[in-house]
């Protein structure tokens, strides 16, 4: 039962591992966009396991791929050479701009952007990292250290070398969504508290725990120009924003019209299974071949062959489409409802990358934070699991799986209207 499970957990498992809600839901199965708990009753997913059910629970083609290669073989390593990962690093880097040809599979988002960091640093012989405010690249030794949320950060040490430039949030932000206005401040860091020359710049293209906030218009062109010309790379961090999910391109980078030099992905990329991996340019990937590096479960066949099934499955399913359609149409929608509801500040976001930022005031902008977890908890009593961000914990972020269709998204906006009428 409910209150079994509940018990073991609370005995048997770290205290650090929380839930979600005061009366936490049990989920014991989900199929496309939806989930059910132990007694059948259906929710309705809006956060795809924190934007990692990418082509929807169960997807049948991924289950199959996962079934057929579980039979064959389940893991040896890289040590051998094996069909999967070799077809899969043709099929990801195919789907890549430029010259981003090279995969390295590892197992998760802090893994691949601990991965991507070494990369820069042994490939440009520099130490510093740029980040940015509000950003979350994983728990790591390295990616905490980066990490731009108090919240997520631990009072250890950690994070030498990173500095954190302005965040360019066009909500929230000083300079609105003048992103080469935000980029100077990236200048002055790399000029003030460097010796000149960094590793890397590192960015979301749209931050996903920070409250999906997207980068300010023209930020990412004027800041890649000023890390390389200070002998840095570019990663961008494609653990949620990627694989289609803001609807206007299959890389989140492609909305600011960039190219980076190194791409971390996870989440959405093995649509549950434990995967991640990074893609570089093959002179960056050389870097890391002078001396011996290796991931265990990295590449595994079964993974690579649940990837493989997702990247068909996004082509087939029409998932970008489908986000850009859905997304924007539900964007609209939320749009209308913040012209009858003060609280909400800003409707924000790509695709099925979105976020409502929840204020007491328009004008101070001041985090309506315990609303925000209040209209959350009714949300889920009224059948729609969703997430919730931002600095303040006042955003929420609507990221379900991509085949979230119109009915879904008319559901999910009557009931935050609902909701939000109740408060
Ligand atoms: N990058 C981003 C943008 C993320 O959202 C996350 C996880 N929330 C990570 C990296 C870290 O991924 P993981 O939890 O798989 O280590």
């Amino acid at each position: 039962s409910k209150e079994e499970v509940r018990h073991l957990r609370q005995t048997f498992l770290s205290p650090a591992i929380t839930h979600h809600f005061k009366d936490p839901v049990m989920i014991v199965e989900g199929k496309q966009q939806y989930l059910y708990d132990e007694t059948g009753r259906r929710y309705l997913d809006a956060f795809a396991g924190i934007v990692t059910v990418s082509v929807g629970h169960c997807h049948p083609k991924v289950l199959r791929a996962i079934e057929d290669q579980n039979k064959l073989l389940q893991h040896t390593t890289t040590i051998y050479l094996n069909p999967q990962i070799a077809q899969y690093a043709k099929e990801l880097t195919d789907r890549m701009p430029g010259n981003l040809k090279v995969a390295y599979f590892v197992n998760s988002g802090s893994e691949a952007n601990d991965l991507a960091v070494l990369m820069a640093r042994l490939h440009t012989g520099n130490y510093d990292l740029v980040t940015l405010r509000n950003c979350y690249h994983g728990l790591s030794e390295t990616t905490m250290g980066m990490m731009g949320n108090s919240g997520w950060r631990q009072p250890v040490p950690c994070g030498m070398g990173v500095r954190h430039a302005l965040n360019p949030d066009p909500y929230r932000g000083a300079f609105g969504n003048d992103g080469p206005r935000y980029a100077e401040d990236v200048n002055d860091l790399i000029q003030s508290a460097t010796c000149g020359q960094v590793a890397a710049f590192c960015a979301e293209t749209i931050q996903g725990v920070g409250g999906a906030v997207p980068l300010a218009d023209g930020y990412l062109p004027a800041v890649y120009e000023m890390v390389r010309a200070a002998g840095g790379v570019t990663i961008a961090d494609e653990v949620q924003s990627g694989f289609g999910r803001t609807g206007s391109a299959y890389w989140g980078f492609q909305n600011q019209e960039v190219t980076p030099d190194i791409v971390t992905m996870a989440k959405g990329i093995g649509n549950g299974l434990p995967l991640a991996a990074v893609v570089t340019t093959p002179e960056i990937a050389r870097s890391l071949a002078t001396r011996s590096h290796l991931n265990t479960f990295g590449g595994n066949p079964v993974c690579c062959a649940g990837g493989r099934a997702v990247l068909q499955a996004i082509d087939e399913d029409r998932c970008q489409e489908n986000s850009a359609k859905v997304g924007g149409y539900m964007k609209g929608q939320l749009q209308q409802l913040q012209q009858r509801h003060d609280i909400i500040g800003d409707v924000r976001g790509q695709g099925l990358m979105l976020g409502i930022d929840m204020v007491k005031d328009r004008n101070s902008k001041a985090p309506a934070t315990a609303e925000t977890a209040h209209v959350m908890e009714r949300l889920k009593e009224l059948g729609i699991l969703i997430g919730k961000g931002g600095l303040r914990g006042n955003v929420f972020r609507i990221k379900p799986p991509m085949c979230f269709n119109m009915q879904d998204a008319d559901f999910l906006v009557e009931a935050l209207d609902t909701a939000l009428c109740e408060l």
